[in-house]
């Protein structure tokens, strides 16, 4: 699951050419470049919400940080699956990709 996050946080860095992976072959629908990443502004939306929660969960509700950070990360691979867009580092569109992998 760590990897996968880190793979979506540095999203258009990845090279590794696994069938799986899926950042390969997701090209932009407004002008068909092939540099894209994963995000957009309601996934970083989510991101900063998440993590003004957890530090006000942190230091005022004084719940444990460790079950914290465990919630922050579930909620974020659920944003991922629901919020599946994508942007382009050409012309900044955003979309979401058709899953046709099956
Ligand atoms: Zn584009």
């Amino acid at each position: 699951m760590l990897r996968l996050i880190l793979r979506d946080l540095c999203g258009s860095l990845c090279l590794c050419g696994e069938s799986g992976c899926d950042m390969k072959g997701v090209t932009c629908p407004n002008c068909h470049s092939d540099r894209s990443r994963r995000g957009g502004r309601r996934i970083w939306t989510v991101y900063v919400a998440l993590i003004a929660a957890a530090i006000l969960a942190v230091l005022i509700a004084r719940l444990h940080a460790g079950l914290v950070a465990g919630i922050v990360l579930a909620v974020i691979v659920f944003a991922h699956l629901v919020f599946d867009e994508r942007v382009c580092l050409d012309c900044g569109a955003q979309w979401r990709p058709r899953r046709d992998d099956n």
